[in-house]
Parts: structure tokens; C-alpha cells; sequence
């Protein structure tokens, strides 16, 4: 027991480790200055760009307000947004409307494809299935999540320790009481909400679904 919890603490801060890089985009204006390699909005482009919608009802008199809530912005996500509230807007939009319409702009961004995070295999190099197929192992993939290998899901399996079973399922009852025959189970993966590939995952079956939806 003590040996699994000392697991979990060490796959937590590994996961960290490899999660961090990418969860902390904004620290103030200096790392976003650093992430975007210097192409960070200017206040006067900022004006020039807002200007657009001076035509809208209620402008107001300074964008000083809109500035402080909006600097974070790319020039292309402050521009995509613009040009949606020009078309969409009566009234000059608050910040709180721009981020909405930034938000929606980066969901429908192109995802980026997982890198390659593989490396050579030290170790075996074939494993032998249950059904006695040899798979040759050349290189391993490193995963964010050793535990559900950046699927977001693990799987377990109900049944009796000498039951065949695929071997790297781990025993665990699942939850029904009942008496019942052997299966195999799948649970969400404590990482889902943190690990970037399964994020990744997620946001491209977001993004299928809601173009099925539209059309
Ligand atoms: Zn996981
Ligand atoms: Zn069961």
C-alpha cells in the first residue's frame, strides 16, 4: 500500500514536470513577450486594430480599460475578433465580449499534432501476447501518463488473479455488488484534466463534433 502511494507521488511529480511547460503560457507580460517570440500587440496597434469598430454604438472615449483587459492578446486573435464584432456587434463590445470571441477563435484553431516522444528501446525487445502473437518492441513512446498512456482512460480487470488477461491490466474490482463473469473496465484517468495530449485528444473531437453539427 505504502509502496503504490510512493508510486502515485512520483508519477504525480513526473506528470507535472512534463505538464508545466505548457500550462503556464501567461506570467505576466515579459513571458508572453518570450512565448511569442516578441510579437506582442503594441498599444497603438492595439488602438489602430480596435478602431474598426468605431462605427459601433457607445465608443468609448478611451480603450485605456480595453487595453489593461486585452494586452494578452495576439495581433491575429485581437484581429479575428475584431472582425467578428463588426459584423456581429451593434454596440462597441466590452472586453469580456472580445475574450468571448477570442475563445471561440483559438477552439477552431487546427490542433497540433502530438510530437514524436519515442526513443530506442533498451530493454526486451518482443512481448508475447496472452493469444501468443510476439509484437517486436524497437522503440518506446514516453507518455506524459504512464497510467493511462495519454488516453485520458484506464483500464482495469474484475476477475480472479489467474483468469487470462491482457498484462497490463491491473486487478481491480469494478463497482457492481453483484456476483458477475470476468470484464474488463475503464476509468477516467486523474490526468484528463492536466495531461496536453489528451487535452489535444479532446479538443479534436470538440472540434469533429461541432462540424458535424454545422453542417
Ligand atoms: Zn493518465
Ligand atoms: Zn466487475
Amino acid at each position: 500500500m505504502a509502496d503504490a502511494a510512493a508510486h502515485s507521488v512520483d508519477a504525480e511529480v513526473a506528470r507535472r514536470a512534463a505538464v508545466e511547460p505548457e500550462a503556464r503560457p501567461t506570467e505576466g507580460r515579459v513571458g508572453r513577450l518570450e512565448a511569442h517570440g516578441g510579437r506582442v500587440v503594441t498599444f497603438a496597434a492595439f488602438t489602430q486594430t480596435m478602431d474598426r469598430l468605431s462605427g459601433l454604438k457607445f465608443k468609448p472615449s478611451s480603450l485605456q480599460t480595453h487595453w489593461e483587459a486585452l494586452s494578452d492578446l495576439s495581433a491575429a486573435e485581437l484581429d479575428a475578433a475584431v472582425a467578428r464584432a463588426a459584423r456581429e456587434c451593434e454596440e462597441f463590445p466590452a472586453p469580456r465580449m472580445i475574450r468571448a470571441l477570442v475563445d471561440d477563435y483559438r477552439r477552431d484553431q487546427p490542433v497540433p499534432e502530438e510530437e514524436d516522444r519515442s526513443a530506442p528501446w533498451r530493454g526486451v525487445s518482443e512481448i508475447v501476447l496472452p493469444n501468443g502473437v510476439c509484437l517486436p518492441v524497437k522503440r518506446e513512446w514516453r507518455y506524459f501518463c504512464e497510467e493511462c498512456s495519454d488516453t485520458g482512460m484506464r483500464s482495469f480487470w474484475c476477475g480472479a488473479k489467474s483468469s487470462v488477461r491482457f498484462p497490463w491490466l491491473g486487478l481491480q474490482r469494478c463497482s457492481r455488488r453483484k456476483e458477475h463473469g470476468e470484464h474488463e473496465w475503464v476509468d477516467a484517468c486523474p490526468c484528463a484534466d492536466t495531461n496536453p495530449d489528451v487535452q489535444r485528444k479532446k479538443q479534436r473531437a470538440m472540434q469533429v463534433t461541432r462540424k458535424q453539427a454545422n453542417g
